[in-house]
């Protein structure tokens, strides 16, 4: 446990990410640089007359040197204001040509505010019979900007901060709305409502899910948790499905990782039921998944969600730790491939390469083997969970831990089955059951 209280004490404070960020870069009009989120606020309104659906943000950030701030939003930024000031906002490409946003003009360090308006209409359907409508902040991460600027202005995974979302059913003096969130909810008045989510949060944690009162069955049960902690949990099915399996399920499954890897690390835990043989997406103390990938995105509530990967290239870790488990935490004196490049893509990358699953699997499987004498991967992995729970973790970061927990030298381990030459292996695998990926018309089924 020595290798943990070192680590802890070389990491810096919680929260405080910049250094995590990609590198700032020149553009045209000048240097574009990231930011640290100190708060965001999202005032979405749903209007059920209109059938449209808008954004209001406002975001504190923090730059530590002068340019043009970055963050992302995919829909359209409106009537964007800097400091109260009429601002204009761009899209623009990183060095690697990944799209980003970028206000139009330069900031000196210090403190900011960035307010803008947007509309969206991913994963957003409003019902034609009743005054109602079906809306969910899904995520994936195995595609390209998939994450949380899908729907309102973002920053980047590097950067965790408090989310306030005030929402509103406009058009109607009394919503008659069911919200799922691992957020705090509190009804503000007939039709509004106010969620707010810890500050440890990334891009891709946030769970929000809202239909027509009545539209899904729910069970909501106490999980009593190793510590003595009361766990609220709610799940919950389309009409085809029974809760009370899911409930069983989870069960069993909250009982082994806590026994594996110790406390349940969020104050709730909610789970959606989606079409079996799908798979399933993780947030954190959150899912909506399959009935066959229930364990596989539970495992994600302490990997990837309880720790959390800062960039695409870390994505693979945590991919690799539930592969390994789906896997039965197999123990191998070699990987199954020569060597790789799944951890080497660029720094502006933000969605996990989905050779994660088969590669990374085969690298933990070696690494088990190599760690036989510290006590296995495994005793590794409840350590470091426990030292880092929400905070951000890199492929570096991982690396020197394993290092100060076993005393061996992993340099060329990683450099020959992460870092290096993509050889021996078919270029890109297929992405693993448990996180297929839905098409547009499923989405909007399972709304
Ligand atoms: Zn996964």
């Amino acid at each position: 446990m020595k290798a943990f209280i070192l680590g802890a004490l070389i990491s810096v404070p919680a929260f405080a990410n910049l250094h995590l960020a990609p590198p700032d870069f020149e553009t045209i009009q000048g240097r574009a640089v990231f930011v640290d989120f100190k708060a965001a606020t999202y005032d979405i309104t749903y209007d059920l007359r209109k059938r449209q659906t808008q954004v209001k943000s406002r975001i504190t950030f923090e730059a530590t040197s002068g340019g043009r701030p970055l963050f992302d939003l995919i829909p359209g930024p409106q009537n964007a204001l800097l400091n109260g000031r009429p601002v204009g906002i761009r899209e623009i490409a990183a060095p690697d040509g990944a799209l980003l946003r970028q206000v139009d003009e330069a900031v000196a360090p210090g403190t900011h505010t960035l307010e803008l308006t947007n509309s969206f209409s991913e994963n957003v359907r409003y019902s034609f019979l009743s005054r109602g409508v079906s809306s969910a902040f899904w995520i994936r991460d195995l595609k390209y900007r998939k994450f949380l600027e899908q729907y309102v202005p973002s920053n980047l995974e590097f950067d965790q901060y408090p989310v306030t979302m005030n929402v509103t059913f406009a058009g109607v003096s009394e919503a008659r709305q069911d919200i799922y969130t691992n957020g705090t909810l509190t009804r503000t008045s007939p039709n509004q409502y106010q969620i707010t989510f810890p500050s440890f949060y990334t891009a891709s944690a946030h769970y929000f899910h809202t239909t027509p009162k009545g539209r899904k069955k729910r069970l909501d049960f106490i999980y009593r948790s190793i510590g003595g902690r009361d766990i609220p949990v709610t799940v919950y099915t389309s009409w085809w499905s029974r809760p009370g399996k899911f409930k069983q399920e989870a069960l069993k499954i909250f009982a082994e990782l806590e026994a594996d890897y110790g406390p349940w690390a969020h104050d709730s835990f909610i789970a959606y039921e989606t079409l079996p043989g799908t798979g399933g997406m993780e947030h954190a103390g959150a899912t909506q998944t399959s009935f066959g990938a229930l364990d596989h995105e539970m495992l994600h509530s302490y990997f990837a969600k309880g720790i959390f990967p800062a960039n695409g290239n870390a994505g693979w870790i945590d991919e690799a730790i539930a592969s390994w488990r789906d896997y039965g935490y197999q123990r191998k004196p070699l990987p199954g491939y020569g060597g790789s490049d799944l951890g080497l893509g660029s720094p502006y990358q933000r969605n996990t390469d989905s050779r994660a699953y088969a590669l990374g699997r085969e690298f933990l499987a070696y690494l088990d083997y190599r760690l036989q004498d510290a006590g296995g991967l495994k005793a590794f992995l409840r350590g470091y969970f426990q030292t880092y729970k929400h905070t951000l973790i890199t492929q570096e970061h991982f690396k020197n831990n394993l290092e100060f927990f076993s005393g061996l030298d992993l340099t060329e381990d990683f450099r020959t089955y992460i870092w290096g030459e993509n050889r021996d292996i078919p270029s890109r695998s297929a992405p693993s059951p448990h996180h297929r990926g839905f098409t547009r018309a499923e989405l909007l089924e399972l709304l």
